[in-house]
């Protein structure tokens, strides 16, 4: 019984209630976020590193709570994939970020995060496949965003996934290389488009020899996959000269642009062609 005591105290522990408290009231509320229109996307340049162009955007979802304000993702994504809402969220932004991309005069690419539970659902490529065709966007011009943490909960079916999605055209792109349960044959074994370096080891690359090390080491492998690297979380021009020094095809971060509304955007992806 003594054993238990610990235990006891900390069900009643006032700060793990309220968390508990709080996170019923989000599972509940992601329920039905969608229907009441509490999303909106925000939309973070990607850039050519040697041109300096705008090449595409990485599509971001928020989520402003009546209550609570605006509840980042890093907050309410894990919720959704574990109650199943996900499905729903994933569903409208996938929908939302092709219906805006369509509507540009500039086509440029569009990338999207797919979380998990979507790749592991039989539904998603049928699913994209539908929006596509709804949108008339062209499948190049969509680019899924997978983390390899949600590609190896069930490999098989993701792989199945992942090949049903490049039938259709899409592009995939391997997100937070270098985090969680990095695997050098996941690099292989899955039809990668693209390697986005993750933003923890660009933060440093420019002051610590291990960041720099790992960074160098990426573009290696990106080099002899012929896979081109995207750096994300780039904030000084520092950190840029790196990348270009390296090689590194593509940016993206706070120097080339903050995630923001697409309207902020007008003038990039409305463009007149002026050949
Ligand atoms: P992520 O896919 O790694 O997205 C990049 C995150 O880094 C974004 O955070 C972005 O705002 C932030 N960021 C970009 N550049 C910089 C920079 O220069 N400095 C700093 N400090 N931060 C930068 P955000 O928007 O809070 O999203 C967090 C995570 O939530 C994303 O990480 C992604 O895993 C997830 N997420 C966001 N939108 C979606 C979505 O529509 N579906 C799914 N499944 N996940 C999403
Ligand atoms: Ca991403
Ligand atoms: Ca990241
Ligand atoms: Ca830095």
């Amino acid at each position: 019984a003594k054993a238990e005591g610990g235990g006891l105290c900390r069900i009643f522990d006032p700060e793990m209630g309220a968390r508990v408290r709080e996170r019923r009231i989000l599972e509940h509320d992601l329920r039905f976020a969608v229907e009441r229109g509490q999303f909106h996307l925000v939309y973070q340049p990607q850039t050519a590193i040697e041109t300096g162009e705008v090449i595409g955007f990485e599509v971001l979802l928020r989520w402003h709570h009546p209550e609570r304000g605006n509840v980042p993702p890093d907050r309410f994504i894990q919720i959704a994939e574990e109650t199943g809402s996900i499905e729903a969220v994933g569903e409208w932004v996938l929908r939302t970020a092709c219906r805006e991309a369509a509507s540009w005069t500039q086509p440029l690419r569009i990338a999207v995060n797919v979380s998990a539970v979507q790749i592991h659902s039989a539904r998603l490529s049928g699913l994209v496949r539908e929006i596509l065709v709804e949108t008339g966007l062209a499948p190049e011009r969509l680019e899924l965003e997978i983390t390899e943490t949600a590609l190896i909960r069930d490999f098989d079916r993701a792989l199945a996934s992942l090949h049903l999605l490049k039938a259709l055209g899409v592009r995939i792109a391997m997100d937070d290389f270098g985090t969680g349960y990095s695997s050098l044959s996941n690099l292989r074994a899955f039809p990668f488009d693209k390697i986005k370096i993750d933003r923890s080891f660009i933060m440093s690359v420019d002051s610590n020899d291990q960041a720099a090390a790992i960074v160098r080491a990426v573009m290696g492998l990106g080099r002899g996959l012929a896979l081109p690297v995207l750096a994300e979380g780039v904030e000084t021009q520092g950190e840029l000269a790196f990348l270009m020094n390296e090689g590194c095809q593509e940016a993206q971060g706070y120097l080339m642009g903050k995630p923001a509304l697409i309207s902020h955007f007008a003038h990039v992806v409305d463009e007149e062609t002026t050949a």
